[in-house]
C-alpha cells in the first residue's frame, strides 16, 4: 500500500486537505480534484477504513468521479469529495463533533468546495455540519432538499430506458425482468418508477428485511446477495457498493444492460472492454447516476425550481442515448465516449477560461 505523501504526490487533482481528528480517531479528506467548470462540488463519506491511506484514495477516486460527472453532464460544477475515514465505530456525540469540525474546515474553503450527502451520511448530518458553514447542501431543512436518492433514481430511471430503446428498440422497461442490487436510497424509489412502468423486478439488499418488504409492496421476487451475478434479467442495476463489475462477475453475468446507481460499478477499466466483449452494454456509472448531484446543485446553488431540475434531471436520457450512439459507431464501451464527453467538456472549459484570463487588463 503506497504512503499517504505518495497517494496524494502521484494524484492529478488540485489538492487535498487532510487532518487527523484526534477526539474521534478519525481522518478527514477533502479531495478537491478540478475547478475548471466551476467550484467543486461533492458528498462526504464517513465509514470505517482498514487505513487512512485506504480512506484517502478513496477520497481522491470519487473526487475524480465528481470531475467527471459533472463535465460528462456538462454541469458547471467541479470535482470534490470528503472522506471521513473512522478506524472504529463513532458514538452519537463524538460523530457530531467530527462533523462540526468538518464543519469548520470546509467553511474555512470560503465557498471553494461545498459538501453533501453520500454513503455513510444522511441530510441530518449535513444540517450538523450546516452550523458551522454555508457550503453545504441536502439539508432536510426549508431551503434544503434533504435526501438526493429521490432525484438519483429519477436520473437513473432516465438512463435506463434510454439503453432499452438502444438495446431492444423501444425506450421503456415494460415487460423487461430488472434485477436490482440495493434497495436503500435510491434503490427504493427506482424500484418503484420500474414496477410502475411494468418491470417484472428482482430485488436483492445485504439486509434482508428490507429486500423482503419492497419485494411485498411491489409483488417483486428477492435474490440473495450471493446469487444475484449469475440470475438471468434482462437489466442489472447494481444500487449498493462499488467494484461490483470484476472479471469474476462479469463472466457470471446473465444480462443484457448493466445500468445502476452505484458509484465506481467498475473493479478497473478493461472491466468495461471485458462488458463489450460479452455484448452487455454498459451505462457509465458517472453518467446515469447524476440526477441528485444535478437537483440539488440546480435547486440549492443555482436558483431554480422543482421543475427545471427534474427537467433537467430527465436530460439524462438524451446524454446517454448519445453516448451509447457514439459508442455503437465506434463499437467500443460507452466508458471512452463517456470519458472523451468530459475531457472535450473540460477543454472546453480550459480554453474559456485561459480566454477570459487574457482579456484581464495586465
Ligand atoms: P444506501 O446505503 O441507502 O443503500 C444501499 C443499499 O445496498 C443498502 O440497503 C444496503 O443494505 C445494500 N447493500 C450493501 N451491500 C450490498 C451487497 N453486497 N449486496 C446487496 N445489497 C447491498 O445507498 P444509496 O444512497 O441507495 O446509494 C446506493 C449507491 O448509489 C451507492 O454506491 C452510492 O454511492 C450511489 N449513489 C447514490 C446517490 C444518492 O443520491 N444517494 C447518488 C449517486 C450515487
Amino acid at each position: 500500500m503506497p504512503s499517504i505523501e505518495e497517494l496524494i504526490r502521484t494524484w492529478d487533482g488540485e489538492f487535498v486537505i487532510s487532518a487527523f481528528d484526534a477526539p474521534s480517531g478519525a481522518w478527514i479528506f477533502i479531495a478537491i480534484h478540478d475547478r475548471t467548470l466551476g467550484m467543486a462540488l461533492g458528498g462526504c463519506r464517513l465509514s470505517i477504513y482498514p487505513t487512512p491511506g485506504d480512506g484517502l484514495r478513496d477520497a481522491m477516486r470519487l473526487s475524480q468521479g465528481m470531475t467527471f460527472k459533472w463535465a460528462a453532464i456538462d454541469f458547471p460544477f467541479g470535482g470534490g469529495k470528503t472522506v471521513l475515514a473512522a478506524a472504529r465505530p463513532l458514538s452519537p456525540a463524538a460523530r457530531e463533533d467530527l462533523l462540526l469540525r468538518l464543519g469548520d474546515m470546509i467553511e474555512s474553503l470560503n465557498g471553494l468546495y461545498g459538501v453533501g450527502v453520500d454513503l455513510g451520511t444522511t441530510p441530518d448530518d449535513m444540517s450538523v455540519i450546516g452550523r458551522r458553514t454555508r457550503w453545504v447542501f441536502g439539508q432536510p431543512s426549508a431551503n434544503g432538499r434533504g435526501d438526493p436518492g429521490p432525484y438519483t433514481a429519477m436520473g437513473v430511471h432516465a438512463g435506463i430506458r434510454a439503453a432499452c430503446k438502444h438495446v431492444f428498440g423501444a425506450p421503456t422497461v415494460a415487460g423487461a425482468t430488472v434485477l436490482l442490487q440495493g434497495v436503500g436510497g435510491v434503490g427504493r424509489p427506482l424500484a418503484r418508477r420500474l414496477a410502475a412502468d411494468g418491470a417484472a423486478l428482482l430485488l436483492s439488499d445485504a439486509l434482508p428485511d428490507r429486500a423482503n418488504a419492497l419485494a411485498s409492496e411491489l409483488s417483486a421476487r428477492v435474490v440473495p446477495p450471493e446469487r444475484v451475478y449469475g440470475t438471468d434479467c434482462d437489466i442489472f442495476a447494481p444500487c449498493a457498493i462499488g467494484g461490483v463489475l470484476n472479471e469474476r462477475s462479469i463472466e457470471q453475468l446473465r444480462c443484457r444492460i448493466v445500468a445502476g446507481s452505484a458509484n465506481n460499478q467498475l473493479e478497473k477499466d478493461s472491466s468495461a472492454e471485458r462488458l463489450h466483449e460479452r455484448g452487455i452494454l454498459y451505462a457509465p456509472d458517472f453518467v446515469i447516476n447524476a440526477g441528485g448531484a444535478i437537483a440539488h446543485s440546480s435547486l440549492e446553488v443555482l436558483g431554480w425550481t422543482e421543475a427545471q431540475a427534474a427537467e433537467r434531471v430527465e436530460r439524462i436520457y438524451d446524454t446517454l442515448a448519445e453516448i451509447l450512439l457514439e459508442a455503437a459507431r465506434a463499437d467500443e464501451s460507452p466508458l471512452h465516449e463517456a470519458v472523451r464527453r468530459a475531457d472535450r467538456n473540460l477543454e472546453r472549459g480550459r480554453t474559456a477560461r485561459r480566454e477570459k484570463e487574457s482579456l484581464k487588463p495586465a
